[in-house]
């Protein structure tokens, strides 16, 4: 009998799914860049149940690769194609364990959707700050596992920077359970970091403690025409001085971004008057019913302008025009689908090098091809930007993206390297990014890497052939 069939037996039926049909979403990636089989998709309820799970994997060693949203953009969460892995979604397990408001902190069941666990925080009137294109689908343990940025790291910080507290199902199906929401806790080494931004690969995580913040009582969210891309650090640090701090979010997006989507989305409408070559959303939040944020951010603006550091801007006069403000950021990656899909680089360097960066890498690819969309917007107010090539229209897209790929994606990636910057700000490794990590990892972090891995999962069992260049 075949090891996959035996752990199979073992386990209640109801966490089994054998149908090809159902398990088909599941064993393809976000982006459709990989299919993936499996005898079996399974679902559990709880903590319990995952541990069933994962003991029955660890005595027939079979490996098994958790899923959350299934939202990767690296094709971490997809079995390989041999069908010898088992997948676990944690779709099922979706309940709000806790939420403390004088605590500002939440517990939940990591298989909550991102948006859900937003709006549990909204109804206390507090606000959870982890925010991405992907929240109404991607879930809390993706989240963790990927470190997720998102749109409000400027202020806030990655994922891990909003732990708490974490509980684990180890590979041998033991549990590790930290899920204390406490924001001092120097007992021993703080070994639920690990499991953030793991990728899967040293446990299943099952549950979760994250800081929540007051929720804003003023938000003022800005579009802005910029002059020069070189003074993008510039306008942030003007932005950070004036409203004391308070910018959430830092938005670039180039004028070919913008142009990509307003021909994709035509309900969509041009905020400004006048084209610009690079535009950002700026937003600033505060949760003081007395600081006059507006005051701030008009008397910024009016700085910049004459300054001349933009050359025009509007302010979000109603929740519906922030909604359609943020549309414009955060359809960008639809609009490269709608446009024969992107070539993906997901660069950070320092803020103080981004715009440098972004103009070499644009040349660069010129150099190649001149007739490539580029695509370029981000998190630039922590140096991450999506560096993407969308192939011209009536290009054939698999030769387009093979040369590239071939061609243009290593030579940027060298560029960022060179820069001192990573080629991977906030999307991981996952499948797709293991030779990038043996090219670039630091001096000594895939043999520390392995050890942990080894020392964790010794029979390799979590997530295999992810994240761990072999
Ligand atoms: C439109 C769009 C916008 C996006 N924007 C951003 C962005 O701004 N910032 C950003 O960082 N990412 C972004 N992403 C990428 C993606 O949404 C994130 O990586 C997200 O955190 C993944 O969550 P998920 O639940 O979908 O995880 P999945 O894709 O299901 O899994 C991701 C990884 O985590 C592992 N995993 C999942 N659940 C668990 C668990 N419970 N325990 C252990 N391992 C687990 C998987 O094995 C896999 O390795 C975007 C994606 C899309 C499609």
């Amino acid at each position: 009998m075949r090891r996959i069939d035996s752990v199979l037996l073992d386990l209640p039926e109801d966490l089994v799914t054998k149908d090809q049909d159902i398990i088909s979403a599941y064993v393809t990636d976000f982006r459709r860049q990989y299919v993936g089989a499996t005898t079996a998709l399974l679902r559990p309820r709880n903590t319990a149940e995952v541990q069933t799970i994962i003991r029955a994997c660890a005595k027939h060693t079979v490996g098994i690769v958790p899923q959350g949203g299934n939202t990767s953009y690296c094709t971490a969460a997809t079995p390989s194609a041999d069908g010898q892995e088992l997948l676990i979604s944690l779709e099922r397990m979706n309940t709000l364990r806790e939420l403390d408001p004088q605590n500002l902190s939440i517990t939940a069941d990591a298989g909550m959707i991102l948006s859900e666990l937003q709006s549990a925080a909204d109804d206390a009137g507090l606000m959870l700050p982890l925010a991405l294109g992907s929240q109404q689908s991607c879930r809390i343990g993706g989240n963790l596992s990927t470190n997720a940025g998102g749109i409000n790291v400027v202020r806030y910080g990655m994922a891990r920077e909003l732990v708490l507290g974490l509980e684990v199902v180890l590979p041998d199906g033991s549990l590790f359970s930290e899920l204390n929401p406490l924001r001092k806790n120097n007992s021993g080494y703080d070994v639920k970091q690990l499991f953030i931004g793991a990728e899967g690969t040293l446990g299943v995580i099952t549950g979760v403690s994250l800081k929540l913040v007051r929720r804003p009582r003023q938000t003022i969210t800005a579009f802005l025409a910029v002059r020069d891309i070189g003074s993008l650090a510039v306008i942030l640090d003007a932005a950070q001085t004036k409203s004391g701090e308070a910018i959430t979010s830092f938005e670039y997006i180039s004028r070919a971004s913008l142009n990509l989507l307003l021909s994709a989305q035509s309900h969509l409408r041009h905020p400004l008057e006048q084209e610009s070559e690079h535009y950002v959303v700026l937003e600033a939040t505060t949760a003081s019913p007395v600081l006059n944020l507006e005051e701030c951010i008009n008397a910024l603006l009016a700085e910049l302008y004459e300054s001349e550091l933009i050359s025009d801007g509007t302010i979000a006069a109603s929740e519906q025009q922030r909604t359609d403000l943020w549309r414009l950021r955060e359809n960008i990656p639809e609009a490269e689908v709608y446009h024969g899909g992107s070539i993906k680089h997901d660069i950070a360097v320092r803020t103080s090098r981004l715009a440098a960066f972004i103009e070499a890498a644009c040349q660069l690819v010129r150099r190649h091809r001149n007739d490539a969309l580029l695509s370029v917007y981000g998190h630039v107010g922590d140096g991450n930007v999506h560096f993407n090539i969308v192939p011209p229209a009536g290009a054939d897209k698999r030769i387009f993206k093979c040369s590239v790929e071939h061609d243009i994606s290593p030579e940027i990636y060298k560029l960022a390297y060179e820069m001192g910057g990573t080629f991977s700000a906030e999307y991981g490794i996952g499948r797709i990014k293991l030779n990038l990590l043996q090219q670039y990892g630091a001096e000594g972090k895939i043999d520390l890497m392995k050890r942990i891995k080894t020392a964790i999962d010794p029979h390799g069992l979590l997530n295999p052939g992810k994240v761990i260049p072999q």
